[in-house]
């Protein structure tokens, strides 16, 4: 009962202790874990949303970077050759424009101007009459030639829509105008359509009179505009109108420059590159704005059936650029798409590594458990042998004692009268005090052995054995005991041994195989205890044989445990304290030798102490305790 409750309660505090928090602590991050992915899962198109808005945010601030460094041009450039702003000198000294040298800033493809007025009728998707295409850097091109073709097509087409649609008057209203202040002379020279540069020098005298004179050229701002051309080629075109109002005064200009008093109008802009916008310039911005989960997904890419699509960006809407609505306002789509297969997997990970943390506890737990289930059960163990072992030698204390007292008072009383009797109980009390004598001598023995530690020397240990054989087979009034029969080879090699320890074991063997294997007495063929020194299988062992009831398997490992008897007080019938055979193991220990009991052929016991050989020291195995 006292076992049992004593285990109870050390498993209710283990798991109290350990158990308990674990589990609890366990399921709680388990928990955590489960719901920080849901959150992450939740949180996907919120952030793949906002990934998506700063993308489309950083291409809408390039363009419009591109667009007001466009618009910041003087609008006298978009001529192959200019007059720039200065003194006119003797000659006309006109320089080459940088749209049409380069260098070409990104996204832009060519630049174009053409002049066009109300009340001038152009045949439809014809060339205006005076058109500049310029190519920047791609003049140089093979294709460029092919290129510029196209785009001459797409300015008449442009040139066109401008009249029929009137897209020119939202242009104006769309972006305010801006006022740039000419000399009447640059403004005169730069929007001559006259292409006959004799002409514009032979009347250039007329112009420096009117040095001091000033117009005011009106630029509107950049108007972008989306659409597919007449071959469905997608075209960005940015364009401005420049107007120069009519001025009576400037009427009688000569013919080169007579267009001035009348008005210009000029239409003159520059085309981006589609590929750069949709693609280039999102995937480029895309690397440094989305992070490592989201993808861009780039516009015309087939769908890809693992990962969420989640945000669709429309740029065109997005930039306020003029289309005709229909497929030309979806042109450029680009999504933002989102890896969740990346957290599912981090999250499996995550489980992974936790249940294989929960496993290595499980095991730590249980093997604690059985760990503290087995010292417990050990402690109980011991507490019970020393309870045995106090009840032993109270017991085995008082029968001496109370009949040592019974002899002497009666011999003190004069009780008795016979010599002989008096003898026989003096004798008594001899032989009790002798027992009184060897348990306390056990007792002393057993705690010197675990305190003192004597080293084992070599000796020979038949020697030693055959010391014994007088005190063995001579009773104290020396009378010759028969039931011993020493077979002892002499010829054995060298072993470590503690002398006083092989006596101690030879004598305790033999004693016990008294007590519990006794030779019967008057039966002349009965085998006498056998005390036995020889080579087994290249070892010197010593052995105690009897042919007594032998000792119960399960036993066998116990018998050499402190107070350790074999049944209960109550089937016992010899007497002892359970210290003879622990003396014998740890005297065995002491010297490095091994013990072990065996069942003999033909019943009974074998006692073998194993000892280390000398000759052989540095190969013997240290012998272990059976
Ligand atoms: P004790 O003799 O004081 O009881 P021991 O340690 O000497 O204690 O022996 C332990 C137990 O081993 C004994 O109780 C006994 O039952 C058993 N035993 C010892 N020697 C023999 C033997 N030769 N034959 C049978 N049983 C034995």
């Amino acid at each position: 009962m006292v076992q049992l409750s004593t285990k109870n309660t050390a498993l209710v505090l283990y798991g109290v202790l350990l158990v308990l928090p674990t589990i609890v602590l366990g399921g709680l991050h388990w928990r955590q874990l489960a719901q920080d992915h849901r959150s992450r899962l939740a949180a996907v198109p919120g952030d793949a949303g906002d990934a998506g808005r700063r993308l489309s945010d950083a291409i809408q601030r390039r363009v419009l970077e591109l667009i007001e460094r466009e618009e910041r041009r003087p609008f006298y450039v978009y001529k192959r050759t200019y007059f720039p702003p200065g003194m006119i000198g003797a000659e006309l000294a006109l320089v080459p424009s940088p749209l049409a040298t380069g260098p070409t800033p990104e996204g832009c493809r060519a630049w174009f101007q053409f002049a066009t007025s109300d009340s001038e009728i152009t045949p439809p998707a014809q060339p205006p009459a005076v058109l500049e295409i310029l190519g920047g850097e791609h003049e140089g091109l093979d294709a460029w030639a092919e290129e510029r073709a196209d785009l001459v097509r797409t300015v008449a087409e442009l040139a066109e829509r401008d009249r029929t649609e009137v897209w020119l008057m939202r242009a104006v209203r769309v972006r305010s105008l801006r006022l740039e202040p000419l000399t009447l002379s640059v403004a005169a020279i730069n929007t001559s359509p006259e292409k006959d540069f004799a002409c514009l020098r032979d009347e250039l005298p007329a112009l420096r009179g009117l040095q001091g004179r000033y117009v005011d050229a009106q630029v509107t701002g950049m108007h972008v505009r989306f659409f597919f051309d007449a071959e469905g080629t997608p075209r960005v075109v940015a364009s401005r109108m420049v107007i120069i109002p009519p001025n009576e005064s400037l009427r009688d200009l000569p013919a080169c420059f007579d267009n001035l008093g009348s008005g210009v109008t000029l239409i003159q802009g520059f085309f981006i590159d589609p590929q750069w916008l949709f693609h280039d310039l999102p995937a480029g911005l895309a690397r440094q704005v989305l992070d490592v989960a989201q993808e861009f997904v780039p516009f015309g890419a087939s769908e890809t059936s693992d990962l969420d699509q989640v945000i669709v960006s429309h740029p065109i809407h997005q930039f306020v650029f003029e289309t005709r609505g229909g497929d030309e306002a979806e042109y450029g789509t680009f999504r933002v798409a989102v890896n969740t297969r990346d957290l599912e997997l981090r999250f499996r990970s995550q489980m992974l590594h936790f249940l294989g943390v929960a496993a290595m506890l499980v095991i730590s737990l249980t093997t604690g458990m059985v760990l503290l289930l087995r010292s417990v059960h050990r402690d109980l163990e011991s507490a019970k042998r020393t309870e045995n072992f106090v009840a032993a030698v109270t017991h085995e204390l008082r029968t001496p004692l109370a009949s040592i007292r019974l002899y002497g008072e009666m011999l003190q009383d004069g009780w008795v009268d016979s010599v002989e009797k008096r003898e026989e109980y003096y004798r008594r009390i001899v032989r009790e005090t002798g027992r009184l004598e060897t348990l306390v001598e056990r007792v002393l023995e057993k705690s010197q052995l675990t305190s003192n530690e004597v080293r084992p020397e070599l000796g020979d240990l038949s020697q030693h054995v055959d010391s014994v054989r007088p005190s063995l087979c001579h009773t104290a009034v020396g009378k010759i005991v028969e039931d011993v029969r020493f077979e002892l080879d002499t010829d054995l090699p060298d072993v470590f041994l503690i002398p006083d320890a092989v006596r101690s074991i030879v004598t305790n063997l033999v004693e016990n195989a008294r007590k519990y294997a006794p030779v019967p007495i008057g039966v002349p063929e009965a085998e006498p205890i056998g005390v036995v020194t020889r080579i087994y299988q290249n070892h010197v062992v010593l052995e105690v044989k009897d042919r007594g009831p032998g000792i119960p398997r399960e036993e066998k490992h116990r018998i050499f445990d402190a107070f350790y008897r074999v049944g209960t007080e109550s089937t016992r019938t010899a007497k002892g304290t359970g210290l003879g055979l622990h003396l014998v193991a740890l005297q065995a220990l002491a010297m490095q030798a091994r013990v072990q009991v065996l069942d003999r052929k033909g019943g009974g016991t074998i006692f073998r102490v194993t000892f280390r050989r000398g000759d052989r020291a540095a190969e013997d195995t240290p012998p272990e305790h059976a």
